[in-house]
């Protein structure tokens, strides 16, 4: 099964998140049967990164988005951790600063977006400025619902300059997010990671649904595509999210770059030393042994 064909949102669709089975498995039957999978694209993952780094010619945004618990965090950690932190920043959004909210909305995602060779991931994104805001009325109706039309008018720049984009949103039931918070309740090592706001917006689970499925519907665009990802199973969410990022980079068909200098001249030279440090050997060994 094609995984960009099957989870890639439609451009201009009406989205119905009720409809999507968030424990979906596709054949898989246990993370154990899946894993040598996974990490083949992980692997690949990895090598392909390399190459757009190498290349220098174009990019990639990754934006992660879901619920609380969702495994925003998970991903990064188990999927994209692969790639070599030196062309891959990653960028969490949070409540924006004073200074931020005094911009316009998109200026601190463009600072953030990738420059050629890299892989930026947003950990949230311009998104949030859809989502939060339009259910907590953080701005006016008038102001959030002309914010569509500015994401994909900035999304099609970036395309324009070079940037491939890929969105995924990691979509979880409500019983899959309980569980999850007790599993943080439950783990020590997972205490850091409650927050008040967890439990704050769980009344809100409708109107972030009707909020995700307008951004999901209104802004999924072929060159800058929307993915609904089953999430309830982690495993299965690293395996789809590693698969398709895989398998958009190696359509890229990215080449080495030619290199800049002349290689038979640099072979010479590196011979010409390799035999020259052989004859200094030589002649220290005979040194130590009158
Ligand atoms: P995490 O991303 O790990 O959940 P936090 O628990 O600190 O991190 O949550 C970040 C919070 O910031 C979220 O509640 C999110 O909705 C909020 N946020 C992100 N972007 C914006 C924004 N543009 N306006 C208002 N709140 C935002």
């Amino acid at each position: 099964m094609n995984y960009i064909e099957r989870f890639r949102v439609q451009p201009n669709t009406k989205v119905d998140l009720r409809k999507v089975d968030a424990g979906f498995t596709d054949t898989h039957e246990s993370h154990k049967a899946a894993l040598p999978e996974i990490e083949v694209h992980v692997q690949k993952l990895h090598d392909l990164q390399y190459l757009m780094y190498a290349e220098g010619k174009r990019s990639l945004l990754i934006c992660l988005q879901g619920r609380d618990a969702a495994g925003k965090d998970g991903t990064i950690n188990h999927v994209l951790g692969a790639m070599n932190p030196q062309g891959c920043p990653v960028t969490g959004f949070k409540v924006p600063s004073k200074e931020e909210a005094a911009h316009d909305f998109l200026w601190r995602y463009h600072k953030a977006a990738p420059a050629k060779g890299q892989v930026a991931i947003f950990n949230r994104s311009h998104y949030e400025d859809v989502l939060v805001v339009r259910v907590h009325d953080l701005v006016p109706k008038s102001v959030w619902s002309k914010r569509y039309a500015h994401i994909n008018a900035f999304e099609k720049m970036l395309h324009d300059n070079g940037a491939h984009i890929l969105k995924f949103y990691l979509h979880i039931d409500p019983e899959e997010q309980l569980k999850r918070f007790k599993q943080r309740i439950d783990d020590p090592t997972r205490h850091w990671k409650i927050s008040d706001g967890d439990y704050a917006e769980r009344p809100f689970w409708d109107a972030y649904t009707a909020a995700f499925e307008d951004a999901l519907g209104k802004c999924s665009k072929s060159h800058a595509p929307w993915f609904i990802i089953p999430s309830n199973h982690k495993w299965f969410r690293n395996l789809a999210v590693s698969r398709i990022v895989t398998e958009t980079l190696e359509a890229l068909n990215m080449r080495f770059p030619e290199p800049t200098v002349d290689l038979a001249e640099i072979k010479d030279k590196y011979h010409a030393i390799v035999s020259e440090a052989g004859k200094t050997k030589k002649k220290r060994k005979k040194g130590k042994s009158k």
